[in-house]
């Protein structure tokens, strides 16, 4: 199937972007990478009269320190993500979540900003912004706002984004001594959405967690930042409290069922996969236990 017909605009800046999506409100769409974007118009589930092409802004791109925070800009595509040095050193987890991302060819064109605008609740990169404690910054022709990448994402490919504001950068605070990092999914094939996944940051001390965030994707209709971890924080942890955080983990989930695994099965290996973060996390295989 081919799109039904629209008007294209190729945006010189971001305020030109920005007058052209004010001037057309819900009649309009941005495109990044395209990588989402163009199969959803190909299939005709969507069909936007104007489609506002912000591929060529290059203030919007880029990977940059700037003190204590990472600045990413949205246009930034998910291969870059993978070469810039300043998220190996600073955010490893993103590095290794991308590389979960689709294939080469998609990681080319597809960016960031893409996929958080995108918000598909199984995409691995929402679930790495909750888990870095990340600030979206959000622009329109009133002005820009920042917004905790919590309460970004709103439920199946919804955010806090207005018809008129764009997504311009996301900033990342940096700095954390001694962090250490988890990712995991479950996929029927290296490269295909998760039918549930897991990234993790910790600081561990003397042995036990100071800091744990846990977030799950395609459990839900959208990343879930586990209060569960919670359990595990400033304690000794045994076989038996990773077990009840399991526990509490499957009560705060709320899977939905699909063709590729029912919600029992997505709170289940959302269980396995805290168990197995846990013991790799803090280096005690004996903790997986029953659970894993
Ligand atoms: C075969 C295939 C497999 C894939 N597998 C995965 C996978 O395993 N995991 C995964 O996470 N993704 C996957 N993707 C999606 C891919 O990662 C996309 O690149 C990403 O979701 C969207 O990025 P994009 O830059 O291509 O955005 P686009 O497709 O251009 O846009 C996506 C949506 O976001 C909006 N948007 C884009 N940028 C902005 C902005 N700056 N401000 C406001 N709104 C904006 C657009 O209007 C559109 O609604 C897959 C895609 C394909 C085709």
């Amino acid at each position: 199937m081919k799109a039904a017909a629209f008007a294209y605009a190729r945006a010189r800046s971001v305020d030109d972007a920005l007058e052209l999506l004010a001037a057309h409100g819900d009649g309009a769409k941005v495109l990044s990478g395209g990588q989402s974007l163009m199969p959803a118009m190909n299939l005709r589930l969507i069909s936007p009269e104007l489609i506002v092409d912000i591929g060529g802004i290059a203030e919007l791109r880029g990977v940059s320190v700037q003190g204590n925070t990472l600045r990413i800009g949205a246009l930034t595509r998910h291969a870059d993500l993978l070469r810039a040095s300043e998220i190996a050193d600073h955010a490893p987890l993103l590095a290794e979540a991308v590389l979960h991302v689709a294939h080469p060819a998609i990681r080319n064109r597809g960016t960031l900003g893409g996929s958080l605008a995108h918000a598909d609740p199984a995409s691995e990169l929402p679930a790495c912004m909750l888990v870095l404690d990340a600030v979206i910054v959000i622009r329109s022709r009133t002005g820009e706002r920042r917004m905790a990448a919590a309460d970004f994402f709103r439920g199946i490919f919804q955010t806090a984004l207005s018809a008129d504001e764009l997504l311009v950068a996301i900033e990342i605070p940096i700095g954390r001594t001694n962090a250490t990092h988890f990712f995991h999914e479950f996929a029927r094939r290296h490269g295909d959405y998760a039918i549930a996944g897991l990234a993790a940051q910790a600081v561990i001390k003397s042995g036990a967690f100071t800091d744990l965030r846990l977030a799950f994707f395609a459990v839900g209709d959208r990343p879930v930042l586990a209060g569960a971890a919670r359990r595990l924080i400033n304690t000794v942890v045994t076989p038996a409290l990773v077990l009840n955080a399991c526990a509490a983990l499957g009560e705060e989930l709320d899977p939905q069922d699909d063709q590729q695994a029912s919600s029992g099965m997505r709170r289940h290996l959302a269980k396995v996969l805290m168990a197995r973060s846990i013991a790799a996390l803090l280096g005690r295989p004996e903790l997986m236990g029953r659970a894993a």
